[in-house]
């Protein structure tokens, strides 16, 4: 018997027949003997909706509110409708949901009047999703004979006060899941919120969009699960997406190292931080798909060199601007580059990636697209003084760019996968603009123009495809 942790994504729980596969999955583990937690995502859709609610209230819009309101409704008393047969259930069940939605739309009122939402205000707003999925998912598996009990995983999960991307105080994390959570798996089936933590003095925050699988991972290391799976609406972690090229295969395996730099990259499989309570832990994640539960999915483990596949899979992000500092005078100026980072966070822009040429006369590095023009002036006002005895030149910003990784941690000691890559995009005529590793080693990010995106990925696919290749006929990098 093992415990599982198993989080259900919002397409996993979409609509009544996604739920009704979700119950039927739950059952069929049950019977196996494992013991096990949920954690869920809001119904697809229902948390962008929320997002909007919290704009419709401070513009004052009530007629989409309502509409909104009326929307989030329907959908879940849809599910309740199919699922739940006995007639007092649903009603009860249907009243559950009422009132969480009079409970949001005070919430909005509240905003109405100020005339202005705040992060902290918008996080109150969106926690409605996961905490009307639970409890409609709750009762629909004890209508349906499952021994379930519904949590809020703010009850449980501690976090800064950083509102819209909160990150756990762990060890009051650790102290609230074993009080409260872990004494009750041994006799239920926990059906928890994902998405949402709150601060020590009890104010909701969430972990960041996608944040459910963080929050799952969380309850996996602090109830010492066996396995963390992540039910999701693909059949795992591939090769590249679909979209750009379609010859793109599942991964039956991927460390640690590379899933995070797979997710941080732009694979949208995992919330990036997702590994980080596993990791220490060597809980093996799982990624599986709801809809085709008979695939093995990806396992995502400690093992590095599980296969001879140096390169496995290509990510790319889009809506990215490329912002450079460069200048005659910069060259042996201590600090301009700590400067110009220090004033970019302060303008509230994550750094996706860094690159220096050796000349010390240039660096860039990338944003995103919304943030660019701030972040420019930002940059611009710190180094004043630089740009004004022309030691500097003003910040350049190049838009219409993507970032490609190329990601494989047997690219670790294994000489010329850069020169392959690099020169394969020389080959086709494919103009890199900047280029950064990351220390891991697991991962080479370089910059190029948008309308490079798809052949740039194609080709460098081929690549990954035939190493992936390799190891399934040698029977490499398979687990199973
Ligand atoms: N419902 C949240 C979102 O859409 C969290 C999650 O699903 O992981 O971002
Ligand atoms: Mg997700």
């Amino acid at each position: 018997m093992s415990r599982l942790m198993m989080k259900f994504g919002g397409t996993s729980v979409g609509s009544a027949a996604a739920i009704q596969q979700v119950v039927d999955v739950v059952r069929q583990h049950l019977a196996e003997g494992h013991n096990l937690a949920l954690v869920v995502s809001a119904m697809a859709g229902v948390t962008d909706l929320l997002l909007e609610s919290a704009a419709a209230a401070t513009s004052g819009d009530h007629d989409r509110l309502r509409v909104i309101g009326g929307i989030i409704r329907d959908k879940h008393y849809a599910v309740i409708e199919t699922l739940i047969a006995d007639a007092s259930l649903r009603e009860s069940s249907r009243n559950e949901v009422d009132s969480l939605l009079r409970a949001h739309m005070d919430l909005c009122d509240a905003i109405g009047i100020k005339g202005a939402s705040t992060p902290e205000a918008s996080d109150a707003i969106v926690s409605f999703g996961e905490r009307l999925s639970s409890r409609v998912i709750a009762a629909v598996m004890s209508a349906q004979d499952l021994r379930v009990k519904q949590f809020d995983s703010s009850q449980f999960i501690i976090t800064d006060d950083n509102f819209q991307d909160a990150d756990p105080l762990w060890e009051l994390t650790e102290a609230r899941v074993i009080d409260g959570l872990l004494p009750e798996i041994d006799s239920v089936t926990p059906v928890i919120t994902g998405f949402i933590g709150s601060t020590p003095d009890g104010k909701l925050t969430t972990l960041g969009r996608g944040g459910s699988d963080f929050i799952a991972a969380i309850f996996a290391a602090y109830l010492a699960c066996d396995e963390l799976i992540i039910w999701t609406d693909v059949d795992g972690v591939m090769t590249t997406d679909p979209r750009l090229d379609e010859r793109a295969r599942v991964l039956p395996y991927v460390s640690y190292q590379e899933i995070g730099e797979l997710a941080y990259y732009g694979a949208k499989v995992l919330h990036p931080k997702t590994v980080q309570p596993i990791v220490n832990r060597q809980i093996p994640l799982r990624v599986r798909n709801t809809f085709n539960p008979s695939h093995a999915g990806t396992l995502v483990g400690a093992r590095r060199h599980a296969s001879a596949t140096v390169i496995k899979a290509i990510t790319s992000v889009k809506n990215v601007s490329m912002l450079t500092v460069s200048g005659a005078g910069m060259l042996g100026v201590p600090g301009i580059a700590g400067r110009t980072f220090l004033a970019s966070a302060r303008a509230g822009a994550n750094i996706l990636m860094i690159s220096q040429a050796s000349s010390e006369q240039s660096f860039c590095f990338t944003v995103i697209d919304p943030m660019a023009g701030a972040v420019k002036a930002a940059v611009e006002r710190e180094l004043q003084r630089e740009i004004a005895q022309n030691d500097v030149d003003s910040v350049d910003v190049m838009r219409d760019i993507v970032i490609i990784t190329v990601v494989g941690s047997g690219m670790r000691g294994t000489p010329g996968v850069a020169g392959r890559v690099f020169s394969l995009l020389g080959a086709r005529d494919i103009n890199v603009l900047a280029i950064a590793q990351g220390s891991s080693e697991c991962s080479i990010s370089f910059i190029i123009a948008e309308e490079d995106l798809t052949r740039a990925v194609t080709e460098l696919h081929s690549l990954a495809l035939e190493t992936v290749e390799i190891d399934r006929v040698n029977g490499n990098g398979s687990p199973y």
